[in-house]
């Protein structure tokens, strides 16, 4: 009875009128009443050059002064910073995580440059992956801290994209949303804008860059997208300082020939951006990413881990077979190393034991000819020493026949 009023108008006629809502009609109220309780997550990438207008721009967007400390241009590596922010307005809370590359265009080396942006989307993943892989898993309370959407700050040289820009764009475009961006637009003339845009969407197009494409569910939101499609990449100013024009105060950039408002979508494409980002496009720009960047990294990263969905007989192959098979094939992998080893280890064994029989001989070879040299020394002494004993012994015989007549003539004269 309380879903209904009464109501009276006149005496004749008795309007009824709903004052809430029931029946199936009440899903999507339910959707937002519990999006409201948990909140809301975003996470956004800015790339770009250090002092580009990346923290200016997100405080622009989120109209607040998100506490981020200023980077230096004399960075030897190329980091990413990461800062977690919880927001509020009005009922609506947002988790948004804000990822600035640090030290991004210091550096001659290109592929140092952009190699650090792709390993941190793909770790982002990773993580997910390892989360999803978990037998006792809590998404509940999981930060799930996947890239939503990629702001590239382009420049605003008025001439063409730099090197760096289209390799960091092609190596992250299947990965994640790209949003290209030209920074500081109020320093490019109106005339010199559009060539400056049109230059960029050719140059990304002839080198096969894929932007985010906008949505197109219905006529009026392809309609409005297409629009907005044609607007890319969005010429941005950023600014947190209120200007006074007339009576009004507005966030602005104050210049000795006017001001440029942010919020005039007749000064730049600032509006836009902020609708895409936060009104329209938030939750495909999520939805994106996971149902086609995270599968693709998925797909990508169970292939290599033998995982397939089917067999090479082209029929169905389940989970518990394609592991049952990984099993089998890395123990018999595992058999195989032991085996190897086992064999090197022989191997090692038998070439120690020839090296010691082959010392062994030698010294043995050795001993047997020093024992033959002393042999030999020990017979010439032998000779040696019996030579001296007849030497000696002749002598003694010499002595002795030398001294008898001389004993003869003695004893005679002492017999006379
Ligand atoms: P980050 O290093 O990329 O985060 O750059 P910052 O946001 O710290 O901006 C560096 C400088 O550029 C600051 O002095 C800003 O005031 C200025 N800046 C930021 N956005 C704009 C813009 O849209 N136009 C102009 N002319 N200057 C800007």
């Amino acid at each position: 009875l309380k879903l209904f009023k009464f109501a009276f108008p006149n005496e004749n006629v008795r309007c009824l009128s709903t004052v809430g809502h029931f029946g199936f009609e009440c899903f999507p109220y339910q959707l937002v009443n519990r999006s409201l309780q948990r909140g809301f997550s975003f996470n956004i990438l800015c790339v770009g050059e250090t002092g580009i207008g990346k923290t200016t721009l997100i405080n622009t967007l989120f109209n607040t002064n998100l506490k981020d400390s200023k980077s230096s241009h004399f960075h030897s590596t190329v980091g990413l910073k990461v800062k977690i922010y919880e927001l509020q307005e009005s009922n609506v809370h947002l988790k948004l995580t804000v990822v600035k590359t640090v030290g991004f265009g210091d550096q001659i080396n290109k592929e140092a440059s952009y190699l650090p942006v792709v390993e941190y989307i793909d770790a982002q993943f990773e993580a997910y992956l390892q989360e999803e892989l978990k037998i006792k898993r809590s998404f509940f309370d999981y930060h799930d801290s996947r890239v939503h959407v990629c702001l590239y700050f382009i420049s605003p040289t008025g001439h063409s994209l730099k090197t760096l820009d289209l390799l960091t764009m092609k190596s992250i475009d299947s990965k994640v949303n790209i949003i290209p961006l030209i920074a500081k637009a109020d320093t490019i003339s109106k005339s010199d804008l559009q060539k400056f845009k049109s230059r960029i969407m050719h140059e990304l197009n002839s080198s096969g860059v894929q932007l985010y494409q906008f949505l197109e569910d219905d006529d009026a939101a392809a309609q409005a997208n297409t629009s907005t499609s044609g607007l890319l990449p969005f010429a941005v100013v950023g600014s947190m300082e209120e200007v006074k024009v007339g009576k009004r105060m507005v966030r602005g950039r104050h210049y000795p020939w006017g001001v440029l408002q942010v919020e005039n979508e007749n000064h730049c494409d600032f509006v836009k951006l902020r609708d895409v980002l936060l009104c329209t496009n938030m939750e495909d720009l999520k939805e994106k990413t996971h149902s086609y960047h995270y599968e693709c990294y998925r797909y990508r990263k169970l292939k290599t881990m033998g995982f397939t969905d089917v067999g090479p007989d082209n029929k169905p192959v389940s989970f518990q077979e394609t592991y049952e098979f990984k099993r089998q094939e890395f123990q018999d992998q595992c058999q195989r190393e032991e085996e190897e080893l086992k064999q090197k280890f022989m191997q090692r064994v038998k070439e120690k034991e020839t090296a010691f029989k082959d010392a062994e001989r030698e010294l043995q070879d050795k001993f047997e000819h020093l024992k033959k040299v002393q042999q030999e020394e020990i017979m010439k002494l032998e000779e040696e020493k019996s030579k001296l004993e007849e030497e000696i012994i002749s002598f003694c015989k010499m002595k002795a026949a030398s001294e008898a007549p001389y004993s003869q003539v003695t004893n005679m004269r002492k017999d006379r």
